[in-house]
C-alpha cells in the first residue's frame, strides 16, 4: 500500500517482517497493511502477560524475534510484580539507537562532558534505564561513577568523594537518599549535585513530588520514561518540566483507562505504543499500564513531542473507578498538598450512598471551617463529590509518614528498574 506518508510506510515495512518472520506477531498480523493511521485501531493490542506466557511457553527467548539468535547482541531483563522476567533481545543497532536515545536524554537535562555521572543501579548491565544512561553518559563525555549496592550511606558517600554532579535514579531513591543524609546530618554531603535524573517509577514529574526531591537536593530534578520491553520513548523538557514523546520512532495511542478504545476528549489515559525503529524485538500496540495527560497544546518552549506536563501519573492498576469516572488517587493526593490548610491527610475512596459523597478524606485542619471550602474546591476538580472531615492537628500525625501521606507511595514493578 502506497500512502505517502513515512511514517506509516515504516509502520507498515514494519508489520510485513512481524508477520512473515516472527513467531509471535505472525498470527497476528498475517496481511496486515495500513492504508492510513486510523487502521491502526484494527490490529490487535499487545500486553506485558502474553509477552511473559510466551516466553515462559518458549523458553528462554520466546518467540518475539524477527531474526535468527546470532544477529542479537544484548540482552535486557525486566522483573513483573509476579517476579517473572521478561527478556528482551537488542541487535547492534538497536543498541546504538538506546545509546543516542540515553544520550539525548541526558542532554536534554542539561549533561555535559564536564559532569560526574552516578547512576543508582540495580544490575548495570541487565537494566535498559541504567544501561542506556550509563552509555548515553559516556557518548556524552561525562564520568560514570556507579553507585551499586543498597546501602543509602555508602550512596551518599560515593557522592561526596568523586563530587558527583548529575544523579540518576528512581523518584523513591532520591527521596530516601535525601531523608537519609538529612537524619545523619550529611546534607552538605550532597552539594556537588546539580541535578537528579529520574525515571524507573512515576512521579518525578508530578510537582509536588518534584518539589519534595528538588528541596531536599537543592538540585533540579528531572524525568524521563524508559521500558525495556520499549526503550526510552519521553525525555525531559528542561524548561517546563514534564516529558515529550519521542515521535520520531514511536506511534502513541491514549486508550481510555480499563477499556480498549481511544480516550475522547481531554484526561488521563492508558499510554499505548507502537515502535517503528526495533524490527528485532517489535512491539506492536503495547499496552504499557502507564497513565498520562497529554497537553492539548506544545510546551511554552514549543520543544518537539507531545507534552505530558505532569509525566506519567501512575499505573492503570492504581486506579479506581466511582460513578464511571476513573479516579487517580495520585491527583487527589495533589489537589490536597496545594492546599495549605492542610497539615496531614487520609483518603477513603469508597462511597457512601447515605452520606452522598463519592470520595472521603479526613484531613487536620488549623481551622476546621476551612473544610467546606476545600471540600468545593476538591469537587469542582475531580468531578466528584468529596467530603473532607475535618480533625484536630495531630490526630493522623502520629501513625503518618513524615510527609503526611497516608496513602501508599505509587510504586512500579512492571517497568524497568535502574
Ligand atoms: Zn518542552
Amino acid at each position: 500500500v502506497a500512502t505517502g506518508d513515512p511514517q506509516l510506510e515504516r509502520l507498515n515495512a514494519l508489520l510485513r517482517v512481524a508477520a512473515t518472520d516472527n513467531t509471535f506477531h505472525a498470527p497476528r498480523l498475517s496481511g496486515v497493511q495500513l492504508a492510513g493511521w486510523d487502521d491502526l485501531r484494527t490490529l490487535p493490542l499487545m500486553t506485558r502477560d502474553e509477552l511473559r506466557a510466551d516466553q515462559a511457553q518458549h523458553p528462554p527467548f520466546g518467540t518475539n524475534h524477527s531474526y535468527s539468535l546470532e544477529r542479537y547482541t544484548q540482552m535486557h531483563l525486566t522483573r513483573g510484580a509476579s517476579g517473572k522476567r521478561i527478556c528482551v533481545l537488542e541487535t547492534q543497532e538497536d543498541a546504538q539507537r538506546w545509546t543516542d536515545r540515553g544520550r539525548a536524554v541526558l542532554a536534554a537535562a542539561g549533561v555535559r562532558a564536564s559532569d560526574r555521572v552516578s547512576i543508582v543501579a540495580r544490575g548495570l548491565g541487565t537494566r535498559m534505564a541504567s544501561w542506556s544512561a550509563l552509555e548515553g553518559a559516556k557518548a556524552l563525555g561525562a564520568l560514570v561513577v556507579p553507585l551499586e549496592g543498597t546501602d543509602p550511606l555508602e550512596r551518599i558517600g560515593a557522592i561526596r568523594d568523586y563530587a558527583t554532579t548529575i544523579v540518576l535514579c528512581r523518584p523513591g531513591d532520591a527521596l530516601q537518599l535525601a531523608e537519609v543524609a538529612e537524619q545523619q546530618d550529611l546534607v552538605g554531603a550532597l552539594d556537588s549535585v546539580r541535578a537528579l535524573v529520574c525515571t524507573g517509577e512515576p512521579g518525578a514529574s508530578v510537582p509536588a513530588l518534584r518539589e519534595r526531591i528538588e528541596a531536599g537536593w537543592q538540585a533540579r530534578c528531572f524525568d524521563y520514561a524508559t521500558l525495556a520491553e520499549v526503550g526510552a520513548f519521553a525525555i525531559p523538557c528542561h524548561e517546563h518540566g514534564g516529558m515529550h514523546l519521542v515521535e520520531d520512532d514511536f506511534v502513541f495511542e491514549f486508550l481510555e483507562p480499563h477499556s480498549s478504545e481511544p480516550l475522547t476528549g481531554p484526561g488521563p489515559a492508558e499510554l499505548v505504543i507502537t515502535g517503528l525503529a526495533r524490527v528485532g524485538f517489535p512491539v506492536i500496540r503495547y499496552r504499557t499500564g502507564d497513565i498520562v495527560e497529554v497537553s492539548q497544546a506544545p510546551c511554552p518552549s514549543g520543544h518537539p513531542g507531545s507534552w505530558l506536563p505532569a509525566g506519567i501519573l501512575g499505573r492503570v492498576d492504581d486506579t479506581v473507578v466511582i460513578r464511571g469516572r476513573t479516579v487517580f488517587p495520585f491527583a487527589i493526593e495533589q489537589a490536597l498538598r496545594a492546599c495549605s490548610e492542610v497539615v496531614s491527610f487520609r483518603i477513603m475512596l469508597e462511597s457512601d450512598r447515605a452520606a452522598r459523597d463519592d470520595v472521603k478524606v479526613e484531613a487536620e485542619l488549623a481551622d476546621p471551617l476551612e473544610g467546606r471550602s476545600l471540600a468545593a474546591a476538591l469537587s469542582e476538580r475531580l468531578g466528584l463529590r468529596v467530603r473532607i472531615v475535618p480533625l484536630r492537628p495531630g490526630t493522623l500525625t502520629q501513625v503518618s509518614d513524615p510527609s503526611g501521606a497516608q496513602i501508599p507511595r505509587p510504586s512500579r514493578p512492571e517497568v524497568a528498574e535502574l
